[in-house]
């Protein structure tokens, strides 16, 4: 049944008053399912002076009790794994399973906020100078924002929100247009979890609604994932506004092959890591570099590559689901076009992809190209979409080189038996995330999600200890306590220097 999305504002879930909205479609069929508001310019300053006002108590609430939101939280969402799943699936096409590690990864970052005492704690030095201590807190900052993508709609949401308040920050959250109603969710369990309200607000729309969180004082840092375009526009425009910005952007990822890898374990990798969830993954594998013999593989990844196909979210039988818009849909294959224009070689052709009794979803099949070279655009553009584009080269070293020429550094991955040229390749690698025999290496919580080049722009990344100091502003105090004993100097001192 077609809902509106709500807007969460003020602590409340309520119908926007806005005169434009955004159909929102289930994508193996593209029906219309919900439709999400253009915020109104009123309600975009509720959100911002509610977030403001909320920040003043807050920030002054225990860290364990922040703490505690959390770990109810994570409670709550594993509670309801299955049926945000399920509503994700819906609104994205992704698979049940893959629609529940969409969510599960998520889950983790929440469990990781709920450390937040211990990742929030300073430094200390007892007499840096004669009775003199200095001790360093972190603290909130104030009202932060984040802007998502429609291809995690329950990860990225969580890789934010639930850090930045632990820290003791407001939020604003403007989730994708194309799959509002999974974060919409999450923002009804937050509440559940006993968050008060107004710790966290969710708006919709665009470019429109995103500037203003750009520009408007009151938002002190500003977190975004998305395509390269909006992520340097982002960057450029929240930091000229002199907020803290971190923008993660589009990627293109590389394997690496040697010839003494495991075959079957390079092949299954590969599949798995290109057109899983239709390749819309910032960390699919788009192009594998076999390095020498390696490349007599190719048919064997041809034939396996063959028997995957996509099917609607509900059956077991499909590997992946449709692509997110038919717009979407018609750039992947307008690239495929492209590809075979310019001189790569078409081993299979996703185009023209059909699944039974769903007529009109945006399906496109598993595609493969060989002879892929650098000038090409389906080398130089991220396709978003189940294509893997196989390149050639004749020792690791050239590999590496052609790696380190993208303007990218999102991840990689190397598949060898060799310590020695995953060591050499770790280290010289210019990219920010690095699996060994591991296609998609997206670090765990603890760690933070780290890439490099033109797939990030800022400095501190999202969650682990980065996006706690990401969130929060050190304190540094420099205290004298005068004890009974010591002579008060009579003098002014005029130096600088602690005595
Ligand atoms: P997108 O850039 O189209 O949209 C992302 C967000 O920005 C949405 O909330 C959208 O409403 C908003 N937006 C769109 N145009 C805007 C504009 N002109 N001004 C201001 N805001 C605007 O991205 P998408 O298609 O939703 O997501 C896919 C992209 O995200 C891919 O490029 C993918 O690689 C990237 N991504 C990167 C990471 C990462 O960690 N590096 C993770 C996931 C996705």
């Amino acid at each position: 049944m077609m809902k509106n999305v709500p807007l969460y504002l003020a602590g409340e879930f309520v119908q926007s008053q806005a005169s434009e909205w955004i159909d929102v479609t289930d994508p193996a069929t593209n029906e219309v399912i919900a439709k999400a508001p253009c915020t109104t310019d009123a309600e975009m300053r509720k959100a911002i002076d509610s977030a403001s006002e909320m920040f003043k108590t807050w920030k002054e609430v225990p860290v364990s009790e922040r703490a505690r939101v959390m770990l109810r939280y994570q409670a709550l969402l594993k509670e309801h794994h299955d049926e945000i799943a399920e509503i994700l699936s819906q609104e994205t096409g992704k698979t049940f399973e893959d629609a529940k590690g969409d969510v599960w990864r998520g889950i983790e970052v929440v469990e990781h906020a709920a450390n937040v005492a211990s990742l929030m704690m300073g430094e200390t030095v007892e007499n840096v100078a004669r009775e003199v201590d200095t001790h360093s807190w972190t603290q909130p900052l104030g009202v932060c924002a984040g802007i998502t993508p429609f291809n995690f709609p329950a990860m990225i949401p969580l890789w934010m929100f639930p850090m930045a308040i632990a820290c003791g920050n407001t939020f604003i959250l403007k989730p994708s247009e194309q799959d509002p109603l999974t974060p919409m969710r999450l923002a009804e369990l937050f509440e559940e979890a006993g968050a008060p309200k107004g710790v966290l607000q969710v708006v919709h729309g665009g470019k429109e609604q995103v500037d203003v969180l750009l520009t408007d004082p009151a938002i002190r840092a500003v977190s975004f994932v998305g395509s390269v375009p909006v992520g340097r526009y982002i960057y450029e425009t929240g930091t000229r506004n002199m907020k803290r910005v971190q923008s993660f952007a589009g990627a293109k990822n590389h394997m690496v092959i040697l010839p003494d890898a495991d075959k079957q374990q390079v092949i299954n990798a590969l599949v798995g890591a290109s057109v899983g969830a239709a390749g819309q993954r910032c960390m699919a594998i788009s192009v594998a570099v076999f390095v020498g013999e390696a490349q007599q593989w190719i048919p064997e990844l041809k034939e396996a590559m063959a028997k995957v196909r996509p099917g609607a979210w509900n059956d077991s039988g499909a590997s992946y689901g449709p692509i997110i818009s038919a717009k979407a849909k018609d750039r992947v294959e307008s690239l495929i076009a492209t590809g075979e224009a310019q001189g790569a070689n078409l081993l299979l052709d996703g185009r023209g992809c059909t699944v039974d009794g769903l007529p009109d979803g945006n399906w496109v099949g598993p595609t493969l190209f060989s002879g892929v070279t650098t000038e090409m655009d389906i080398y130089k553009e991220e396709i978003f979409g189940p294509v893997l584009s196989c390149m050639e080269t004749d020792s690791l070293g050239e590999a590496i080189e052609l790696i380190n020429k993208s303007p990218y550094g999102n991840g990689v991955s190397i598949f060898t038996n060799s310590g020695g040229c995953a060591r050499r390749f770790q280290h010289e690698i210019d990219v920010g995330q690095v699996g060994v025999n591991i296609p998609i290496p997206v670090p765990m919580p603890f760690f933070s999600f780290t890439g490099w080049k033109g797939s990030f722009y800022g400095d501190q990344h999202a969650y682990g200890k980065q996006a706690v100091r990401f969130y929060t502003e050190t304190k540094t105090v420099t205290s004298r306590w005068f004890s009974k004993e010591a002579t008060a100097t009579s003098e002014a001192n005029f130096s600088i220097q602690l005595r």
